[in-house]
């Protein structure tokens, strides 16, 4: 049924590893070009062989998001390789914590830094190429924290990811006229590589929490993306969807059992 992925080319920022590998493994078995983006090459490159692998077209890129020279350079390698970029999957994203009490300036400054302004270099190295596409599409990773809920120990991550909103909706208007949206995905808990330290009654009962009780997987949020980035959903701009299970509907958790 839906095919308009096909032959496209998608850059995914954080491709590496965790959510941004379940993006570009789900736009890789679409029929998409993938570039597989992240600060190491070797880390994207062992991404991009495993898309290769199964069958999809992939290559691999270095781009530091905080860094807009350098996301220039990456967007002109993607396009002299595949030719035009028509997707950008604005996904890289870190979240250290830290109390209010104990946060430096330098920790509250990363991590915007690569949160939120990371997302405006991102689409600022794309969007020459975004706007000569047939259509561009811009999907943004935000998260359910600080949009939706807080988490103490991450008010400057709940900052971020909302800030990235906040930038959406203008970027959205300010993009409109060039045929190109400008959307977000909200994950919950995604089950990634930054999870595997984790005691399993913390993961157990992070898992009961959730009303589907099971953890998202990287793959459920590149098939919110996957839909966002289709000629089908050109008609949605500005919106964001909350992949979580249900996570953020219990008005409390004793409503669960
Ligand atoms: P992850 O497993 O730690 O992966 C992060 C990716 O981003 C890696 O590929 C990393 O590669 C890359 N990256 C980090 N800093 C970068 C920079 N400055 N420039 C370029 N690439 C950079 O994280 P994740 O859990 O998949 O999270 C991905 C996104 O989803 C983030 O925006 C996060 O806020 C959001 N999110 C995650 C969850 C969750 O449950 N996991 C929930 C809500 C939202 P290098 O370090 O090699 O560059």
């Amino acid at each position: 049924m839906w095919n308009s992925i096909m032959g496209k080319t998608v850059v995914v920022t954080g491709a590496s590893k965790g959510i941004g590998k379940g993006i570009a493994r789900v736009f890789a078995k679409a029929g998409a070009n993938v570039a597989v983006v992240s600060r190491n090459f070797e880390a994207s490159e062992n991404t991009a062989k495993e898309l290769q692998g199964a069958g999809g077209s992939a290559e691999a890129f270095v781009g530091e998001v905080t860094n807009l020279e350098s996301m220039q350079a990456m967007a002109k390698s993607v396009v002299d390789t595949f030719g035009g970029i028509d997707i950008l999957c604005a996904n890289a994203g870190i979240f250290p914590s830290s109390t209010i009490e104990l946060m430096t300036a330098e920790d509250w400054d990363l991590v915007m830094n690569t949160n939120a302004k990371g997302s405006l270099f991102s689409i600022q190295a794309c969007l020459p190429y975004l706007k000569e596409a047939e259509y561009g599409r811009i999907i943004l990773t935000s998260s359910i924290t600080g949009p939706v809920t807080g988490y103490q120990g991450w008010s400057h991550y709940a900052a971020s990811k909302a800030a990235q909103l906040g930038f959406m909706k203008s970027a959205a208007l300010e993009l409109a006229g060039s045929n190109i949206t400008v959307n977000a995905v909200l994950p919950g808990n995604i089950q990634t590589e930054g999870l595997e330290g984790l005691r399993d009654d913390y993961l157990k009962k992070m898992t009961n929490s959730i009303p589907l009780k099971r953890l998202g997987t990287p793959e459920d949020i590149g098939y919110s993306a996957l839909f966002l980035a289709s000629k089908e959903a050109g008609f949605i701009t500005a919106q964001t969807i909350i992949v979580d299970g249900g996570q953020i509907v219990p008005e409390s958790l004793d409503a669960m059992v």
